[in-house]
């Protein structure tokens, strides 16, 4: 089989009808939609020259076993978020599928390296708030005992949403099994944000994911009647916190690519008639450069310690979460970016703010490299989530060039150093 771009984007499209609702995609990790999904993935399979198994954290493994064992590992994700787009992840995997076709096209069922396609199971973290999950497992990064008692918003643990999919979470670790031989990993993904759509550009080379830093930022005052109390003697939490939500844009303002969010604000005692005596923020700063993020992170506590001063409270901080940056191949990152430019004519090399499978991938130690597609309105997590399909068309082209090239360099003996 040739590469048919224009399949992939009709087999999307089948997708999308398949386990849509008016509202969007409902491909749940661990629910009954998902299920369906990978059935109707499985059914693509037939006639194809491959082996196909689950790994003990859930994780769909499809195999075309080439010359060498060494494998070039495609990657994506078919679950989604409730009411979610018809590519986030489910681009990433038909693709993939579309270039591993063409492999055994090209060379009679036995391609010069092993083609490992995976559909990682439950990327979003939708249900149980935990995202990453199989390809975590996949890395030897997992949470096993955080992560078992989570619980859906019906009360369901996780542990037992799993069985119920056949997974025993206990065996996460032997997912890992699944390295052996990776030589390198390739993810396409849509871009999720604005940039390339601003610069006018189809597609872009991933430099790495972001590191983020994740706290609850808890400013203490004093509650106090709001008919009462003077203005001037107040102790207010609330003013506080929002001097804090209005600096953080100028913290990040510094760097190019750097963000910082206040997302979330929980006001106690939260009622109209008392000045706010406590307030938690929640705080999320992102940037590739390690030096940046704590540059911010150090920053934003000395602005917090003063405006809690000025407001006459105290601040306290504790980490939520956080990752270190994660910087792709530096091999790969040059032969994606060769594959864009022969395929779009031009290319724009930017970091990932969201996280990837491919992250935890890079942190196992397997040369990794992304590639991103424009996302009209840079809109995702949403029905209204859309590529043009002339640029997912290119995007299944660049992503096919790019493993060529990749195959290439494992056969060189130059993966892994
Ligand atoms: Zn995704």
């Amino acid at each position: 089989m040739s590469l048919d771009p224009k399949r992939t984007v009709a087999e999307l499209k089948e997708l999308r009808a398949l386990t849509s609702d008016d509202n969007g995609a409902q491909r749940v990790a661990w629910t009954d939609t998902w299920l369906k999904a990978r059935e109707w993935f499985k059914s693509k399979l037939k006639g194809l020259p491959v082996e196909q198994h689950f790994d003990a954290a859930g994780n769909g493994w499809v195999t075309l076993p080439g010359a060498s064992e060494k494998a070039l590992l495609l990657g994506g994700h078919l679950d989604s978020v409730p009411n979610g787009g018809w590519l986030d992840g489910a681009l990433d995997e038909m693709a993939g599928l579309e270039v591993l076709r063409r492999f055994a096209g090209e060379f009679n069922g036995r391609p010069p390296v092993t083609i490992r396609l995976v559909d990682w199971a439950d990327e979003e973290g939708a249900r149980f708030g935990r995202s990453l999950l199989g390809s975590s497992a996949f890395a030897g990064t997992h949470s096993i005992e955080a992560d078992r008692k989570r619980t859906d918003k019906d009360g369901i643990r996780m542990e037992d949403a799993l069985r119920r999919c056949g997974v025993e979470i206990d065996r996460f670790p032997e997912a890992e099994r699944e390295q052996q031989n990776a030589a390198a990993y390739l993810e396409l993904h849509i871009e999720q944000g604005p940039v390339l759509e601003s610069k006018q550009l189809p597609l872009g080379v991933v430099l790495g994911t972001k590191g983020v830093e994740r706290h609850t930022v808890t400013f203490h005052g004093q509650e106090a009647h709001s008919g009462s109390t003077p203005m001037k003697v107040r102790r207010d939490a609330l003013a506080a916190a929002s001097k804090l939500a209005l600096e953080i844009r100028s913290i990040a303002g510094k760097h190019p690519d750097a963000v910082c969010t206040i997302g979330s604000v929980k006001t106690f005692p939260g009622i109209v008639t008392a000045v706010v005596g406590r307030c938690e923020a929640a705080l999320d700063q992102r940037d590739l450069d390690a030096a940046v993020l704590a540059q911010m992170h150090r920053e934003a506590k000395e602005a917090s310690e003063r405006f809690a001063r000025e407001e006459k409270c105290t601040v306290e901080w504790s980490r939520i979460w956080n990752i270190e940056p994660i910087a792709f191949h530096p091999a790969l990152i040059e032969r994606c970016e060769q594959a864009i430019r022969e395929t779009a004519g031009a290319v724009h090399k930017l970091p990932s703010g969201p996280l990837h499978d491919a992250a935890e991938v890079s942190r196992a130690g397997i040369p990794t490299v992304m590639m991103f597609v424009q996302s009209l309105g840079g809109i995702s997590h949403n029905k209204i989530e859309d590529t043009k399909e002339e640029h997912l068309e290119m995007s299944v082209r660049a992503l096919d060039r790019l493993a060529t090239t990749t195959v290439e360099w494992i056969q060189a003996g130059k993966a892994g150093a």
